[in-house]
């Protein structure tokens, strides 16, 4: 289990949210995209999703209307874990 929550975290940022459209409509709001700034977010992200579709940094999508991620913890490749397990 890790300690390490993006929601509370001074490393996350959500950077941008959808324009309220059709899709949305009647939800409370856009979602927001969240995304990791410590500065090894990339590199760890890199390196542990080298496959990965998404954008290197790229947490997880709010719920609508919110402004933190929906993801309950972080994810694998979260900087401040890899730092800890090393
Ligand atoms: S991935 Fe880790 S360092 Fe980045 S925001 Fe989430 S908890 Fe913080």
């Amino acid at each position: 289990m890790s300690n390490f929550i993006c929601r509370y975290c001074q490393h996350m940022k959500m950077t941008g949210r959808a324009n309220p459209n059709g899709n949305n409509y009647g939800l409370k709001g856009p979602r927001g995209e969240c995304f990791c700034e410590h500065p090894k977010a990339i590199e760890s992200f890199r390196r542990v999703c080298p496959k990965s579709p998404r954008m290197a940094g790229f947490i997880d999508f709010t719920p609508p209307g919110d402004d933190y991620p929906a993801l309950k913890t972080s994810p694998q490749w979260c900087p401040l874990k890899r730092e800890v397990a090393k």
